[in-house]
């Protein structure tokens, strides 16, 4: 065995009172119990430090009545062994507490785990020794462990959170916390009981407690949204599923976006009428499955928060139709996180239970608790007598096990509460620079908590395991996160997090339950899948983001970020280059049509406007076909001419339609989509000089389409782009029409192929360098592409409309566009950037598929309605990015 884990191997026992072990792993819950399976069968020297005497982890503290878990338990279960597999049966849909603690212990024995478990044995420090490159810890029974590497698989909810009210010490009565349950019996019958909170933990044990207790009072500070779980045998169709194929349903749950393996929805909610809405929705209520009804009612409710108030209010409905009294009813009902934004709960029996005469809501919005005294709790309002006080008030979650559970001291004595002080900094959620050998298991930057544990705890304790035996072939005796690896990663986490609605929550996934605590999304919301793809994918770039040392090799250390895309964007690009499509050119122009109609005929429909209505406005040459967008408003509106993208080859009326549509809705005005002329049919300067005639003709009859007073805009994405910019160009020296603002989305500006994004961009972003030479073919000879018809780049400047200029990161047009802002700029023309990092050509026009692109075109909305004149649109602000950050642009769903 080569390499640095030799010397550990060797040691067997002690040195000097100190047990030698390749590695050590904290927690013998699902991730240490299966980390310590795998890295014995690896060959290491391994041991599990465990707290309690037994094993369990969160299923050995948390057995208050009523505890289950919330993912079906034949998707909450090991995969790694189809013999394990077999040989357990669940009895339920979902598994009670000491059901799911039996199968834990069922797998220690089975594997023989437990002698390698160091039970009762708490860490309390942990601190890394440069010299020998080893971690050395203390333990609270005096026992030290020095250990290669240290693995946390302490899990995500194991630190309870104090409760944080005056006079808890006070208290005569009992006192329980769900997190911490005893193992005797707790006697609650003939007892007056108080539950605080309604999280999870609360709604679960709430209406066996009520079953028990003399009286029940519940304090809730937020409501919940809580779902039946039809609990009973595990549902047959999703049995047979399993059992069909149990290999490939597996595999499905390794590559889904929560862990178990539900189809990916594309129907968005516009497209469903209120009553197939409603069908949906009691399907998925019937269902009693978190995972169902967060994910397959329709594709916009977990990022658009349109989308999601529709499936909010309805449960609302279910809440007000369950529970009998009106006031109790209203202040169970949660009004102020969207659904799932913050971690909804399944329930037995829970709204019901407040129709019981035993048991009464009091809500804290209203009475604050002022204090616990000696024999109960005191509001604003009241005291009341109580016997037994139960804490449901929730954990320091996901940093909170990692940090508060003992001091971790990495290299140069920098302790992790300390570099974590402001927020925790990871890379993949797996590891932390600066922090050698340390592993976490679904740490903070990991998928974890918005997932089937059981699937994140095996892909990260496989790929834990795979690195370490990787290393110890390969000579290695230290792993390190790099700085710009993990800063990378903390910026596609904030990435990602704009894709949901998890920001918009004051929850514990973002640290908001715990006083002081630093604010911010911990978990991954990109999903399981595509996280799977990308730790792959760090293996295949040769460990990138890793220094890799070891005593005999040379330093290894290929530094980088492992995504530089948007999130939605990556996932685009991904499905494109699996589709394995020829190049666009190769179809002809013809056949390049027929395919892009086809192509966009399987996107989401674009949202409703109050009116869409097509016609004919006379060009040039003969009549062009327009489509008009109206708002659903009342007008006179400000009208903008759109100019299709398309390399001046294709563009219909459908291809643009969702970009027209959304920027109809979100500017208030009325656009008019050209149907200018296409090469090669007609080449250049037909495209230009249709566009021009096409805006002055709106101009003219502005009042008979609806517009207002006011001059017209112009806007254009891509090749119509470029027609814009001329348009404005004409428009100043041909005297007319007035023109309010232009604003330019990826636009083509110039004929020069020479800028870096043109080589940078050449390929793997759609829209390649031989297609924009193919379109430039088609459309214009050599001698005439430096007329600025073609190239406004090289025109004169000066005296046009304020412009607002869309760039893409992965663009070859990236430059140019800059190109042409900066020098618009240069003539004195106001000019505004936007400047998509990580987006590539299609990003914002690719509407309610790229939702990191939403918050770009809420810019270029406000943008417009500057340029025309009208107020600001509060009510979308919170799309938009901060004011402080005009040039860079920030995702966010609607
Ligand atoms: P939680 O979701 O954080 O709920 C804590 C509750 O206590 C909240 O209602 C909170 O109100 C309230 N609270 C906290 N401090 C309070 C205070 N000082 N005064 C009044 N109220 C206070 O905790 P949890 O219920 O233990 O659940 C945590 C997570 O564990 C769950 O979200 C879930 O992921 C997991 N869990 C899973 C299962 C399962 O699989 N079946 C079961 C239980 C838990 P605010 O909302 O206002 O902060």
């Amino acid at each position: 065995m080569p390499g640095g884990m030799v010397e550990a191997r060797a040691s067997e026992a002690t040195n000097g009172g100190t047990e030698q072990v390749d590695v050590t792993v904290v927690g013998a819950g699902f991730a240490g119990l299966y980390l310590l399976h795998r890295l014995r069968k690896a060959g290491f020297n391994a041991i599990v430090l465990e707290e309690a005497d037994d094993v369990g982890g969160t299923w050995y503290w948390n057995r208050y009545p009523g505890a289950r878990c919330d993912i079906q338990t034949i998707d909450y279960s090991y995969t790694f062994d189809p013999e394990l597999e077999s040989a357990w049966r669940w009895s339920e849909k979902y598994a009670t507490q000491p059901e799911i603690l039996r199968y834990l212990g069922f797998v220690a024995d089975r594997y023989d785990l437990r002698r390698d478990i160091r039970f009762d044995t708490k860490v309390t420090a942990a601190t890394w020794d440069e010299g020998p490159q080893r971690w050395l810890l203390t333990t609270d029974n005096g026992a030290k462990v020095s250990c290669r590497h240290y693995i946390m698989a302490t899990g995500c909810l194991s630190a309870p959170k104090p409760p944080e009210i005056d006079g808890v010490k006070d208290f005569k009565g009992e006192i329980y916390f769900t997190s911490r349950w005893p193992q005797k019996e707790v006697k609650l019958a003939g007892k007056r009981v108080v539950v605080i909170g309604t999280g999870s933990s609360a709604i679960q044990a709430i209406p066996l407690i009520a079953e028990q207790a003399a009286h029940l009072t519940v304090f809730q500070r937020t409501p919940n949204f809580a779902l039946p779980a039809h609990n009973g045998p595990a549902p047959a169709d999703r049995l047979a599923l399993l059992e069909g194929d149990r290999a490939g349903y597996r595999e499905q749950a390794r590559w889904s976006l929560g862990g178990v393996p539900w189809p990916q929805q594309t129907v968005v909610s516009w497209q469903l009428s209120d009553t197939d809405r409603r069908e949906r929705f009691e399907k998925a209520w019937a269902a009693g499955d978190l995972i169902y009804i967060l994910t397959q009612l329709w594709a916009d409710q977990a990022v658009d928060v349109d989308g999601n108030a529709l499936l909010a209010d309805l449960i609302r409905e279910k809440i007000r139709s369950t529970v009998n009294d009106p006031e109790t009813a209203a202040a169970l009902t949660p009004h102020d996180h969207p659904f799932g934004a913050k971690r909804p709960c399944l329930d037995t029996n829970y709204y019901a239970t407040y129709n019981r005469p035993n048991v009464t809501l009091v809500n804290l919005r209203q009475e604050p608790i002022k204090a616990i005294t000696s024999s109960g709790i005191t509001t604003d309002k009241r005291s009341f007598d109580v016997d037994v006080i139960v804490f449901a008030t929730g954990f320091d979650a996901m940093t909170g096990a990692i940090m508060a559970v003992h001091e971790i001291t990495g290299r140069g004595g920098r302790s992790l509460s300390d570099v974590w002080a402001h927020g925790p900094q990871t890379y993949l959620g797996l590891t932390v620079a600066g922090f050698p050998n340390l592993f976490m298991i679904t740490g903070p930057g990991s998928p974890s908590v918005l997932s089937n544990m059981a699937v994140s705890i095996e892909q990260h304790a496989d790929w834990v395991v795979d690195r370490l035996i990787a290393m110890r072939e390969a000579g290695f005796t230290a792993i390190e996160a790099t700085e710009a690896a993990q800063a990378g990663w903390a910026r596609h986490m904030a990435d990602c997090s704009m894709l949901t609605l998890h920001r918009l929550a004051n929850t514990w996934y973002t640290g908001a339950n715990v006083p002081g605590k630093a604010r911010g999304v911990m978990p991954y919301t990109g999903g399981v899948g595509p996280y799977r793809s990308i730790c792959n994918e760090v293996v295949s770039q040769g460990m990138l983001g890793f220094r890799l040392t070891g005593p005999n090799v040379p330093e290894q250390c290929n530094d980088g970020e492992i995504v530089r895309l948007q999130p939605d964007v990556r996932l685009v690009l991904n499905m494109l280059a699996e589709m394995k499509l020829p190049p666009l050119e190769s179809f002809g122009s013809q056949g390049a049509r027929d395919f892009v109609a086809q192509f966009n005929a399987a996107r989401p429909a674009g949202r409703p406007v109050g009116e869409v209505v097509d016609g004919m406005l006379p060009g040039t040459d003969g009549p062009l076909p327009y489509r008009l967008y109206r708002p659903a408003t009342p007008g006179p509106h400000p009208i903008v001419v759109y100019f299709r993208g398309g390399g001046w080859v294709f563009g219909d009326a459908q291809s643009d339609d969702p970009f027209c549509r959304d920027m109809c809705r979100r500017t208030g005005m009325i656009f008019v989509s050209v149907g200018y002329r296409h090469a090669p049919e007609h080449r250049f300067p037909t495209a230009t000089e249709d566009g021009y005639a096409a805006a002055r003709w709106i101009a003219e009859h502005g009042a008979e389409l609806g517009g207002d007073s006011g001059p017209i805009l112009v806007a254009g994405w891509s090749a119509g782009g470029n027609i814009a910019a001329v348009t404005c160009q004409l428009a100043r020296d041909r005297g007319g029409p007035p023109i309010a603002g232009q604003l330019l989305l990826s636009p083509v500006t110039d004929c020069t192929f020479d800028r870096p994004s043109y080589n940078d961009n050449a390929t793997g972003y759609f829209l390649t360098r031989s297609l924009m030479y193919w379109f430039w073919d088609l459309y214009c000879s050599p001698a005439d592409r430096t007329d600025p018809r073609v190239s406004p780049l090289r025109g004169k400047l000066t005296g046009l409309p304020p412009a607002y200029v869309v760039t893409c990161e992965f663009d070859p047009l990236r430059d140019e566009g800059i190109a042409y802002a900066d020098a618009l700029a240069a003539a004195g023309v106001p000019v505004e950037q936007l400047q998509g990092r990580g987006h590539f050509h299609s990003s914002f026009t690719m509407v309610d598929v790229v939702i990191t692109g939403v918050s770009g075109r809420a810019q270029m909305a406000e943008a417009m309605r500057r340029f025309a004149g009208l107020p600001e649109e509060t009510g979308r602000r919170h799309e938009g990015v901060p004011p402080d950050r005009p040039r860079e642009v920030d995702a966010a769903a609607s």
